[in-house]
């Protein structure tokens, strides 16, 4: 994510212990209402990990009503005799567990199903859900006072959901840590365009309607799945590097639109494919919606949704996400500066690469910019609290602490670990403590004084 105004305004599911499985046939119990995040205690879900999600999303952008069925494939981790599902503001009229019928309680965002048998640990189940609503953008002190989520357009919706509102658009195990792969099909009026994650499978009308498959075959965290719908320019093609590229423009920006979104996309995905690792997507992009309310641009998997026509630094900042945050994903919200710190030294890298100014010098600029008084040295980016997530430490002072890590260790080690780390970590999802260890195997150096000075230690560093 990355805030456009100058006011600023995440352990993996307990993979069921086998040890206490080997007692044949324990009692089914319920799965956990959260899958364990300090910030987000009731996000994602115990007793299961989903791995594919079917999204039927149809969407009447006049009324803002939105009827959906999903259908979730996940794998028992545990034996369940029941077990949640993730869902705000909208409502549950039907819910099927392998075909059949299953009764189904709420409390508040999360809906409890019970199927009629118990699910064995260790095998594929599918939860279908009916449900329908109109959704609502969340908004709070996380996003920095910014709507988020999905926000109603005069032509239809923009949807950017982090860190918490894919639930307010499809049922779900909503954290990051339990990423899927998705077919998501949209119906939307006629002469609309549907963008999603991943490949284009089919677009085709019938009656006043226009029916859009988007199928995203690499594992997705929620937050990073979109719906988008509204006017758009469509240009598709492949980066001089040989990577699909599909970029979206509501041409009410054609004239507001100085920055060339194909070219820069096209050439940022390449760069970054060099220097951090082969890209991790079938496909790159953008959109670019008018959503003025809106005061940040996203890293939606595969195509990054901007609020509104953004410069070369967001372009930048939105791809390198696509290894840091999208392919390799925080395993706790509290993890964040994986995310942020990284794609804000990307755009100090970028500048470097296009001879600007090298990154010390942009380091430079960011840490004597900041008075030692500033309150901007007491979020500690390792350690941020949930509503300071985003605060601008998690992204500059990250940065600064990549920049430190380089300096200490030396450019060929530094560039040896960022593809290091995407590759290690492709898919999935990992902690500091992880970037830690690694940075320490790849460069032979102790690490830990330079990461509590920089990450977790309150108050502006000596140099
Ligand atoms: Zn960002």
């Amino acid at each position: 994510m990355a805030l456009s105004r100058s006011a600023r305004l995440g352990v993996l599911v307990t993979t069921a212990a086998s040890f206490l499985a080997v007692a044949a046939s324990a009692p089914p119990t319920q799965g956990a209402p959260g899958i364990g995040d300090p910030y987000f205690p009731r996000l994602g879900n115990g007793g299961y990990d989903a791995r594919h999600y079917d999204l039927d999303v149809a969407y009447a952008p006049g009324t803002g009503r939105l009827d959906g069925r999903t259908t979730l494939t996940a794998r028992a981790t545990q034996t369940l005799a029941s077990f949640d599902l993730d869902l705000q503001q909208l409502e549950v009229t039907r819910v099927e567990v392998n075909g059949r019928r299953a009764e189904f309680t709420r409390d508040g965002d999360e809906i409890t199903v019970t199927p009629r048998r118990a699910l064995p640990e260790g095998r594929d189940f599918t939860v279908s859900v009916t449900y329908g609503g109109t959704p609502r953008p969340l908004n709070g002190p996380i996003v920095f006072g910014s709507d988020y989520g999905w926000m109603k357009t005069p032509d239809g919706v923009f949807v950017a959901c982090e860190p918490n509102a894919a639930s307010t658009w499809f049922p779900s195990s909503d954290h990051p840590a339990d990423k899927a792969t998705y077919d998501i099909r949209i119906k939307a009026p006629k002469g609309l365009t549907a963008v999603s994650n991943g490949r284009l499978v089919s677009t085709y009308d019938k009656g006043e309607s226009t029916y859009t498959h988007w199928r995203e075959s690499k594992p997705m965290a929620t937050y990073l799945a979109t719906a988008t719908i509204g006017e758009f320019d469509v240009r598709t093609g492949r980066t001089p590097g040989g990577i699909p590229v599909y970029v979206a423009i509501d041409p009410v920006l054609k004239n507001a639109n100085n920055v060339d979104v194909y070219g820069v996309t096209s050439a940022v995905t390449d760069y970054w494919s060099q220097v951090f690792g082969p890209y991790p997507f079938e496909e790159t992009g953008a959109i670019v919606d008018d959503m003025p309310q809106a005061g940040f641009s996203l890293e939606v998997q595969s195509k990054p949704a901007y609020s509104a026509v953004r410069g070369e630094g967001t372009i930048v900042h939105e791809l390198a996400h696509q290894w840091f945050g999208d392919s390799v994903s925080v395993a706790h919200w509290n993890d964040i500066w994986l995310n942020e710190g990284f794609a804000s030294y990307a755009q100090w890298l970028w500048t470097e690469h296009k001879g600007t100014r090298s990154a010390h010098d942009s380091f430079r600029a960011a840490y004597d910019a900041r008075p030692a008084d500033s309150t901007f040295w007491q979020v500690r980016p390792g350690a941020p609290e949930r509503d300071t997530m985003f605060a601008s430490a998690v992204y500059q002072r990250g940065a600064m602490t990549l920049q430190m890590l380089r300096e200490r260790i030396g450019d060929p080690a530094f560039f040896r670990l960022l593809p290091a780390w995407t590759r290690l970590h492709r898919y999935g999802n990992a902690s500091t403590a992880d970037f830690i260890r690694l940075a320490e195997r790849v460069s032979g150096r102790q690490l830990d004084d330079l990461f509590d000075t920089w990450l977790f230690t309150p108050g502006k560093p000596a140099l």
